[in-house]
């Protein structure tokens, strides 16, 4: 790389054209990157999910130990990929045929720096140094303008279905798997279901038929419905936040949701479209209050394009909610699973409590918020999961923890840094006597 222009960073980085590239998609999930890269494979870009997890070593290699562990296992996923397949391409391994996925946001945290320092990682090996890090940003609400040479409204459309189906398989795993009657049903049901599910994206994604990906979603859940033994007790309920990338990263979380439901809870995990969601809705915040401020100091012309921002960022945010909710009803008119919380709702909360606010933006707003709505909404204990050091994450504890000890909610921090945390098991089955008792205090847990 040239040290002095840094000018890896501006050409080895952004968005970049994938049709005909190997689109490598960072595995957060079992089901996410796979439905997203069946998605863009509709389009007509080589995608696929990286493997995840088995690479630390490599990750911990390059890696100084003050990077977040998300940084850390995407950084050793990569370099594991990318010696394989030099490996096994031999003389025709082409790096510049591969972009790897990695988005980032402004901040102002680190998530905004994970792509410029993987750039000087992969810049110091010459062979990787025109491999591309394809970077979608929060600044445009991860727009996928660029991505294809074409009009790209029926992908973004697709990708973000992609994100809200996975959710849902996600959360009729959590509402099944406490009730199935036999270990490990829900969990082959869940892999089948994934399975149909990227077929239905890469046949039917770029083609806008939308409703035939759907009618599948609605067999699996009819389907799904079948597996739970009605005789079982309704279990307590515990709601999850934190860092998005940990929360359901079941390997680097150690398991966390499994753990739970295994001392007898039932788990209701953070969506990953909320995330998309709230960029969409930040950015109608951040044209709203411009407008003010430009008509506040008379700079008409400027209050008009305001408008035309607003107007822009409020189509695509009605177009998220109206889709989310649209899905979630048709699911929920055949499964009771979980719905999700309302960014404008979340912030509500935190503007009445006056605990938080969405002008300090990350994560911490929709977690501190999230962890309110799960106690209003009667969970019986709630659990914060992060990467060691996470700055959202760490505010988030310092707020939310004195609150839900203020209400009597059960609360648990679970910082992770990649090693097996022999405590974990103690801690939780601690927590889980607590949401017991407190389950048994508050029988009517708000599943309604
Ligand atoms: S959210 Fe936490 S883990 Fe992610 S970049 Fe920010 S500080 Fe790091």
């Amino acid at each position: 790389m040239d040290v002095s222009t840094f000018q890896s960073l501006n050409s080895g980085i952004g968005v970049f054209n994938a049709e005909n590239k190997t689109f490598l998609i960072p595995q957060m999930n079992g089901t996410g990157a796979y439905l997203l890269a069946a998605a863009l494979r509709s389009f007509g870009i080589q995608a696929q999910a990286l493997d995840t997890y088995n690479a630390l070593d490599l990750g911990k290699e390059y890696t100084s130990g003050k990077e977040c562990l998300p940084c850390l296992i995407t950084t050793g996923d990569i370099l594991k990929f990318l010696n394989d397949e030099k490996e096994k391409e031999g003389p025709l391994f082409k790096p510049d045929n591969y972009i790897f996925f990695m988005p980032e946001s402004d901040g102002p945290c680190r998530f905004g720096m994970y792509n410029k320092y993987q750039r000087i990682v992969l810049d110091s090996f010459p062979e990787f140094r025109s491999v591309k890090i394809g970077s979608l940003t929060s600044r445009d609400g991860y727009s996928l303008d660029g991505l294809v040479g074409y009009d790209v409204r029926v992908l973004r459309k697709a990708a973000y279905l992609s994100v809200l189906i996975t959710d849902i398989l996600n959360r009729l795993v959590w509402r099944i798997r406490p009730y199935e009657r036999t270990e490990g049903e829900t969990d082959r049901f869940i892999g089948k279901a994934v399975a149909i599910m990227e077929e239905a994206f890469e046949r039917y994604g770029a083609q806008n038929a939308f409703g035939s990906i759907l009618d599948l979603l609605d067999e699996t859940v009819e389907q799904a419905g079948r597996i739970p033994d009605p005789s079982i007790e309704q279990k307590p309920l515990v709601g999850i936040v934190g860092e998005i990338f940990l929360r359901v990263h079941d390997q680097a979380n150690q398991d966390l949701v499994k753990m739970l439901e295994r001392y007898g809870a039932e788990v209701v995990n953070a969506s990953l479209i909320e995330w998309i969601n709230y960029t969409s809705y930040n950015r109608m915040r951040d044209a709203k209050m411009q407008f003010r401020l430009d008509l506040k100091q008379f700079r008409i012309g400027d209050a008009k394009e305001d408008l035309k921002d607003i107007l822009t960022h409020a189509v695509d945010f009605f177009y998220q909610q109206y889709t989310q909710r649209r899905i979630y009803k048709r699911v929920q008119n055949n499964l009771p699973i979980a719905g999700d919380h309302r960014v404008a709702h979340l912030e509500r909360i935190l503007k009445r409590d006056d605990v938080f606010s969405f002008d300090v933006g990350t994560e911490a707003c929709l977690s501190i918020s999230g962890i309110m709505a799960y106690a209003e909404n009667g969970f019986n204990g709630v659990v914060n999961v992060y990467p060691f050091t996470c700055m959202p994450s760490s505010i988030t504890s310092s707020i939310a923890k004195p609150l839900m000890n203020k209400q009597g909610v059960p609360y648990m921090d679970v910082p992770c840094d990649a090693s097996q945390q022999p405590g974990r098991e103690t801690d939780i089955r601690t927590f889980m006597y607590q949401v017991y008792q407190h389950h048994r205090g508050n029988r009517d847990n708000g599943r309604g």
